[in-house]
């Protein structure tokens, strides 16, 4: 008999004293004898997991009957992964990061203009769950340069495309983007907080910032957004403002006073490559003010490149000595070539991806071990030749290397990062969070099964198109979308999430 042809009483009953019945009638889908690992009770036990409609109707110690019975003795079933940071938002990053174990995929730290159609072209037809920010940097791109494209990354690469095809004409036709670099007058400082606030009122999750591409954008403008944040009561996602130097304190410090002076949440989005050498002492920072009761959070990934535009503000004079990098210290994401002083220039007019190779090992392992950051990848979309491997790889190398490998963190602890604590950081005003990151009766299920001695990134800087193993399956709201190692065809479960105001 099948399930879902049943009268919803009955469901009701079913999922009300689920030993009894179940053992009846059996539930659509059990996932038989896995480690359960549920980061909010820390369950770490043998069970059994009965899915109906979506969602877990009954975790049990005994064999579940079930139409469908999935075998993953020795195998670990954990919440699937949550990435609060991911810019690679086609169907192609979303089949990568699904073989990683992520069921929700979320641009947070650029965000988005045009939130609307941004998640209506992805509904029905996304692998995973999506959602955005209301993004600073698109709001000022469309304030100053009248660029509207939904994505800021798409604007990004419409406008690099029209400038190779006007070469010629480059700076008559196409002048450089002011979004980066201009102040905002009383005006505009209006039409852009206006903006942001549309987003907000179509769902956008909290508003991204990138205060190191936005040099423009001054104290009575990063106020004002700060303080649409805290009247809403969401987040503001910050990629903090460039360092002097690598132990320079100040952009954490100049941030933290927009969050205390207006009282809005703050999240820090990737803690390695923001603070270089002072990575443990912004870690410290971060911990003090939490227990002055502010409310700000951090996250990181695991890889010691980071990745961005080229013709973006963090190239401006002085950039070399404020990283301590150089010109072939720059990988070129279209063709994998390390670049020189000729080819630096070259590229900087045209514009495109660059992956950059700064950071010592120690840093990352400080940002990811440390138990206060939340793991989020900061994937570019995987369509360039050579993009940065962490929009594929990034779940499965904190599993390899710093679990397996190192040791330094407990399977646990990495649940939590991945999983449970981004939910956390975002339930208070997107609804859906309350239910995914943990495994409990009720929750969706969102669920990713991997093999904890096998895991391991296969995506490198010279091979980056390559999917994680050791996940044999990922499901999202009960549908599979990897099932015995590989992807399912013509499946899209992913919903849009949004927040609710
Ligand atoms: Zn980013």
């Amino acid at each position: 008999m099948m399930r879902h042809l049943r009268p919803l009483g009955l469901v009701f009953l079913l999922l009300s004293s689920p030993a009894a019945s179940s053992a009846e009638v059996g539930w659509e889908l059990v996932l038989a004898g896995g480690r359960v690992l549920d980061p909010e009770t820390n369950l770490d036990a043998v069970r059994w997991i009965g899915i109906h409609e979506g969602r877990i109707g009954e975790i049990s110690e005994t064999p579940l009957v079930g139409i469908e019975v999935i075998d993953v003795s020795g195998l670990v079933v954990a919440p699937g992964f949550i990435d609060l940071h991911i810019h690679g938002q086609e169907p192609r990053s979303y089949d990568y990061l699904a073989r990683d174990g992520v069921t929700s995929a979320l641009e947070l730290e650029a965000g988005v203009h045009h939130l609307d159609g941004f998640l209506a072209r992805r509904e029905g037809r996304a692998r995973i769950h999506f959602g955005a920010s209301a993004g600073h940097i698109p709001a000022r791109a469309y304030v100053f340069d009248g660029v509207g494209l939904e994505h800021f990354l798409t604007a990004r690469a419409m406008e690099r495309g029209l400038r190779l095809l006007w070469t010629g004409f480059r700076m008559w036709a196409f002048p450089a983007p002011k979004y980066g670099h201009v102040v905002a007058d009383r005006e505009h400082r209006d039409r852009i907080v206006a903006a942001l606030a549309e987003e907000l009122d179509q769902g956008a999750i909290g508003i991204g910032m990138g205060l190191a591409y936005t040099p423009g954008a001054d104290g009575p403008e990063i106020t004002a957004v700060f303080e649409l944040a805290a009247e809403r009561g969401v987040p503001c996602f910050v990629h903090l403002p460039a360092q002097d130097g690598p132990l320079d304190m100040a952009p954490l410090e100049t941030v933290l006073g927009f969050a205390r002076q207006t009282g809005a949440a703050l999240h820090v989005v990737h803690v390695n490559s923001s603070s270089q050498d002072a990575v443990a002492a912004y870690l410290k920072r971060i911990e003090e003010v939490r227990s002055e009761g502010m409310d700000v959070t951090v996250e990181a990934y695991p890889y010691t490149a980071g990745s961005t535009a080229i013709e973006s503000a963090l190239f401006d004079e002085g950039w070399r000595e404020k990283r301590e990098t150089d010109y072939g210290d720059l990988q070129w994401a279209a063709t994998g070539e390390r670049l020189t002083e000729e080819s630096f220039a070259r590229y900087r007019k045209t514009g495109g991806t660059v992956i950059i190779h700064f950071m010592k090992p120690e840093m990352v392992a400080t940002a990811i071990s440390h138990p206060l950051t939340m793991i989020a990848s900061d994937g570019m979309p995987m369509l360039d030749v050579s993009p940065h491997p962490r929009g594929a790889g990034t779940r499965a190398r904190v599993l390899a290397e710093y679990v397996r490998e190192r040791g330094t963190l407990d399977l646990m602890s990495a649940m939590r990062k991945m999983s449970l604590d981004p939910a956390r950081r975002l339930e208070a005003f997107v609804p859906a969070m309350r239910n995914k990151g943990r495994i409990r009766v009720g929750a969706d299920a969102d669920l990713v099964v991997f093999d904890p001695a096998t895991v391991r990134d296969r995506a490198t800087f010279e091979d980056p198109h390559q999917p994680s193993e050791g996940i044999p399956h990922v499901l999202v709201g009960g549908t599979f979308v990897v099932r015995d190692d590989a992807l399912v065809e013509g499946v899209a479960p992913g919903q849009a999430l949004r927040a609710s105001h």
